[in-house]
């Protein structure tokens, strides 16, 4: 057997150990959650919201690291796969055999496609609809006085 093949299946063991760890971080955040919800069930005078919401992000972000990892197992073993159906593909392939979508070039995200966030452009129509303006009018609060000018001779 080639020695690449060797350390395909090295880089490939150690990926998949990595991914266990996070597994393993994740059951645990899981199980700290389990524990704040029930903490909260019995006392509710505890509000646990902001821990459970901290884990939850945590859990997610262990979910798209796992993601990545698994992409990087299937490109030692020579495949991807399709964004759009998640079929495996054989690396080479410049369309998805399976429905046909196009693969970006060599897995690469050309500079293009990251678009720059928009910063918070608010259309000018987005204008409110004018509130009526308070009817400033000097009722009969304060009686403008009568100029004296032809008062006096
Ligand atoms: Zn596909």
């Amino acid at each position: 057997m080639p020695i690449f093949q060797d350390q395909k299946g090295k880089n490939i063991a150690n990926f998949q150990k990595m991914i266990d760890e996070k597994k393993h971080t994740i059951c645990k955040y899981y199980d700290e959650i389990g524990h704040l919800y029930y903490g909260q069930y019995k006392d509710m005078n505890i509000d646990v919201t902001k821990d459970i919401n901290a884990r939850c992000e945590s859990i997610s972000n262990i979910y798209k690291e796992i993601e990545e990892l698994n992409i990087k197992i299937l490109r030692e073993k020579g495949l991807k796969k399709c964004a759009i159906c998640s079929t495996e593909n054989q690396l080479a392939n410049a369309f998805c055999f399976k429905c046909g979508a196009r693969f970006a070039d060599d897995d690469a995200v050309p500079a293009d496609v990251i678009a720059p966030p928009n910063a918070c452009a608010t259309p000018p129509s987005e204008m409110p609809v004018a509130a009526p303006a308070p009817a400033v009018e000097a009722e009969e609060a304060a009686p403008a006085p009568i100029a004296p000018e032809e008062a006096g001779e």
